[in-house]
């Protein structure tokens, strides 16, 4: 089999791994993963550590066999890379000699400092390729003129990013960085014909574009909307909104994972959850979170995603804990072709809160109310906390929304309440909540926290 692929011009980016059976795409990268490890533990002094207890001769017969292995969780990295020193830049993780480094990435984590990876020349190969990958999943193709709004070339959806819209042949308007009024208009003016961004950023700019198309004359020519860095394109009601206020049908969910690959998830046009689009270069599993058991890939199940690298050269991860919680959501082959299972992402570990014991995602409280509340208030919200590590809370988690506009704001009490005793009856939390005029939440082009951290006093 071939798994060779510069550019397609056909309907996958790499036909032979997207559409094999996915219990054979497993066992065609079982012994690539098994080959990797002894090598790996002369080669990363976190590895030699990590996996002193695992046989020498362990065998990989599926991807089962993995859980032979530890996770390699944040903290592992973390710790690693405090070890950095003039010859290891990196740490404790840097599997190659810096020469052989072209490019450092930061882990954009929502929590805690930034974790740094190196990439060698093929390391980058392996980024452009599994994101062009998903890209071309998600619809992208080389006559697409792409809006890349990603202001910071260093962070794993900045440069990365980039190459992999470059990959796919497309024209890329790298604008981020610009104020958001110069990037709305060059948008007009450049004819772009795609965008991605975040989804709340998508929302904005469906209320924007009309108003930027007046004023610059120039008609859109934006077809195709890519939206990933926080869930939400789960939720139909926000879906429609961006995709009338842009007159466009082509609306799709991306996701990935800074510290593995930026981009590894992209959604077909089946509508129905994100392709994995990295199986070339990434292993993948599901877990539970609480016991770390192995879940299998089938529809409906629920659990956390681990990866494992195994091409990886400079800072390589296995079974990788992500933190990411995904609904799974169709496995076996989809209506497109292709054979990875297919998820939606519902919340991360890191965002979590925890109220008298019971745990909410952040995301729920604002699915339930964007879906309930449709029409008085925006599909966005903000929850405050009072530090940076506080996930429990014992009074009422307090929570702003954001009234739609043309909202009577007469009303903003009566309806606080009714979100409240919603929240409360659906989710067994209770929030206090706050109604905000229309346009007061920050919406950004690049990751959006739901939580917020009162300034200390
Ligand atoms: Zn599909």
């Amino acid at each position: 089999m071939s798994a060779d692929n510069t550019t397609s011009t056909g309907a996958y980016w790499n036909e032979a791994l997207e559409t094999l059976p996915w219990a054979e795409v497993e066992r065609w990268q079982a012994p690539r993963i098994e080959a990797m490890l002894v090598p790996l533990r002369e080669r990363s002094a976190l590895y030699a550590q990590l996996h002193t207890d695992v046989p020498r001769d362990l065998r990989l017969a599926t991807l089962t066999d993995l859980s032979a292995l530890p996770f390699t969780l944040k903290d592992h990295v973390r710790v690693a890379q405090d070890r950095a020193s003039d010859v290891q830049p990196l740490g404790d993780n840097q599997a190659v000699s810096t020469a052989n480094i072209v490019q450092a990435i930061a882990s954009s984590g929502t929590t805690g400092a930034p974790l740094y990876y190196g990439l060698t020349a093929p390391d980058v190969e392996v980024f452009t390729d599994a994101i062009a990958n998903t890209w071309f999943t998600a619809g992208l193709r080389k006559n697409d003129v792409v809006a890349h709004l990603v202001g910071l070339p260093m962070v794993a959806g900045g440069l990365p990013y980039a190459d992999g819209f470059r990959r796919i042949g497309a024209m890329l308007c790298w604008l981020g960085g610009f104020p958001t009024e110069r990037i709305l208009r060059e948008m007009r003016r450049l004819r772009t014909t795609a965008i991605l961004a975040t989804t709340s950023f998508g929302l904005y700019l469906s209320e924007q574009w009309d108003a930027v198309g007046r004023e610059t004359g120039v008609p859109s020519r934006l077809t195709k909307v890519l939206c990933g860095g926080e869930p939400g394109l789960n939720q139909p009601e926000i879906r429609e909104r961006i995709g009338n206020g842009l007159q466009i049908s082509h609306l799709r969910e991306v996701m990935g994972l800074g510290d593995v690959i930026s981009a590894m998830w992209g959604e077909c046009e089946a509508l129905n959850g994100m392709h994995f689009n990295a199986q070339k270069h990434v292993a993948i599993e599901l877990i539970d979170p609480a016991t770390g058991e192995q879940l299998s890939w089938e529809a409906g199940a629920i659990g956390e995603i681990v990866y494992t690298a195994f091409t990886r050269e400079a800072t390589p991860l296995v079974r990788y804990r992500s933190r990411d919680h995904a609904l799974v959501t169709g496995v076996d082959r989809c209506v497109c072709g292709r054979t990875s299972p297919r998820i939606r992402c519902i919340g991360r570990t890191d965002d979590m809160l925890i109220y008298k014991g019971m745990n909410v995602f952040p995301t729920s409280i604002r699915d339930l109310i964007a879906l309930r509340f449709v029409g008085s208030v925006e599909p966005m919200l903000r929850i405050w906390k009072d530090s940076k590590e506080q996930v429990r809370f014992d009074d009422p988690i307090p929570v702003e929304v954001e009234a739609t506009p043309g909202f009577d704001m007469t009303q903003a009490s009566g309806l606080a309440q009714a979100i409240e005793s919603t929240v409360r009856a659906q989710l067994q939390v209770r929030v206090v909540i706050t109604v905000l005029d229309a346009g007061s939440l920050p919406k950004s082009a690049y990751k959006n926290s739901l939580l917020a951290v009162r300034a200390s006093k």
